[in-house]
């Protein structure tokens, strides 16, 4: 059966995904990130189907996505100057910024809080969209809640199948982890969600700035809703493993075996004898986080029982990798 809901982008089906969006239904679409799933974000009942179709909890804000600068005004109470500078610095790109919202975005796009979440995406299909449709698009991960996020149109069919009424395929997301998200609502500007846009990226651009997981923790919930919780909930135990600890993962694999189940690997250096499926990942952070997903997705495709990763190495260029394998898995248990 020909699959109507997945088209390849085309100036014609993206224009017949803005009209789905003006008319206040749901498409998936690629960003430079990962796949959103995007409504009318200032239609509260389109914006009401995105919670539905991913069964995401509503404490859980949405980013709002723009062709640029002068779209976000429209969401925002005010434009201060740090965003300005940062927004001609990265914009279009994989950075969010937190800013009050205006009176006439929903309650339920931002989890009920006075500020939003907005970015303006720098992948060409994601913009002509965004340019065709002429509204502002929310858009989470187009993942059902907890699922690994999607950076191919395929990775969305599997989640979410008949629930986005089109997905637009645009090949591979190239950035493929989620954008960096900055809040400017506070006295100071707080890291909230790192990225490969990094804390030294913004800095060189305005000055100092908070990490969230380092200055506020117990601040975190009001700060930053929706990002505590484990990410990814996977059938298979997935667990990490220092290079040092290679000799527990082995162990561990070796009780998956003679239990006859499947066992995948994400390894940079420290290979695990006799696994099914062994994935090498790449010794570059950024090249790294572009293929993460995609190799848990093929992991997850095959059915593995057991997930083992290499840690990688704990520094400011891995930081937004080794979060994503934080929320991803957790550590090996070491007696
Ligand atoms: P995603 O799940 O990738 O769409 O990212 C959305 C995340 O951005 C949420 O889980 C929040 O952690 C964060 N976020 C969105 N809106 C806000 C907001 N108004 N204030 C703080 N964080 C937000
Ligand atoms: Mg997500």
């Amino acid at each position: 059966m020909k699959n109507t809901h997945l088209v390849a982008a085309t100036p014609a089906t993206i224009a017949r995904a803005a009209q789905i969006l003006r008319d206040g239904g749901l498409v998936a679409f690629p960003t430079e990130t990962v796949y959103g799933l995007g409504a009318n974000a200032l239609d509260e009942s389109a914006v009401a189907k995105i919670f539905a179709a991913k069964e995401r909890p509503s404490f859980n804000p949405l980013i709002v996505h723009v062709a640029d600068i002068e779209a976000a005004h429209n969401v925002l109470l005010a434009w201060p100057e740090r965003a300005q500078a940062l927004a001609k610095a990265f914009w279009p790109g994989p950075l969010t910024l937190v800013l009050p919202k205006a009176a006439h975005v929903p309650a339920r796009v931002t989890a009920g809080l006075p500020t939003v979440a907005v970015r303006a995406p720098a992948h060409p299909i994601a913009q002509a969209m965004l340019q065709a449709a002429g509204i502002p698009i929310a858009a989470p991960s187009a993942n059902l809640f907890t699922q690994i996020s999607p950076t191919q149109a395929e990775h969305v069919w599997k989640s979410l199948g008949e629930r986005a009424d089109l997905i637009l395929d645009g090949g591979a997301s190239p950035v493929g982890i989620e954008s960096t998200v900055l809040s400017l609502a506070e006295a100071s500007p707080i890291l909230l969600r790192p990225g490969t846009i990094s804390r030294a990226q913004i800095e060189a651009v305005i000055g100092p700035i908070e990490v969230l997981s380092q200055t506020r923790t117990d601040e975190a919930p009001r700060l930053s809703p929706g990002m505590l919780e484990r990410h990814y909930a996977p059938r298979a135990e997935t667990r990490r493993f220092a290079a040092h600890q290679q000799n527990h993962a082995q162990r561990l694999a070796a009780q998956f075996m003679a239990r006859g189940q499947r066992i995948g690997v994400l390894y940079q250096s420290t290979l695990i004898a006799g696994t099914q499926h062994p994935i090498k990942m790449p010794d570059r952070p950024d090249e790294y986080a572009q293929q993460l997903y995609a190799a848990l997705h093929t992991l997850e495709d095959t059915g593995c029982d057991l997930i083992l990763i290499e840690a990688v190495p704990d520094d400011a260029a891995w930081s937004s990798v080794h979060d994503r394998l934080q929320r991803a898995s957790q550590a090996l248990d070491v007696a």
